[in-house]
């Protein structure tokens, strides 16, 4: 064993396994590991490829930055990093500049196709009410989840355990 492996690895996973749905629900910075794709299918959970819907070319720069930045933000709030509050704060606090910036980008793909900005809520926010419009979200069920959905303001989130 290379006892340097963890140095000499890429931060990336070497393969990417695509969505085959029919009808893919796209959905923006869920479930974005160290990827710099950060688009995926709420039904199936697998990446969507973005020449498929097709993402703007003048977007694929501020969208993987943006992903780096989200992946890197969730590696703290998840490792014992001695920055987990601010990392946290950043994913939940819906105006930080994280989601500032992705819900950008989520305007600008917006204008060409249907996609939701996935917002990591806070858990402990008993409501599930829309960060936008303040109204109610509902739920909705795919093959192997389900999600909290604003089908005006196309947010969607993790629903409660249960
Ligand atoms: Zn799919
Ligand atoms: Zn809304």
């Amino acid at each position: 064993m290379d006892q340097y492996s963890r140095l000499k690895e890429t931060p990336f996973h070497s393969e990417n396994v695509y969505c085959i749905c029919d009808v893919p629900v796209l959905v923006l910075g869920m479930m974005v590991s160290y990827l710099p794709n950060p688009i995926r299918c709420m039904n199936c959970l697998e990446l969507v490829n973005p020449s498929e819907i097709p993402v703007p070319i003048s977007e694929v720069f501020v969208l993987s930055d943006w992903a780096l930045s989200l992946a890197s933000i969730n590696w703290l709030a998840f490792n014992e990093s001695s920055y987990e509050n601010w990392a946290d704060s950043e994913r939940t606090n819906f105006h930080s500049k994280l989601n500032e910036v992705g819900l950008g980008i989520h305007g600008k793909l917006n204008e060409s196709s249907k996609i939701y900005y996935w917002y990591s809520r806070n858990m402990n926010d008993v409501t599930e009410n829309c960060p936008i419009c303040k109204k109610k979200m509902t739920k909705t069920k795919y093959k192997y989840s389900s999600a909290l959905q604003c089908e005006d303001c196309l947010i969607a989130a993790a629903p409660y355990a249960g």
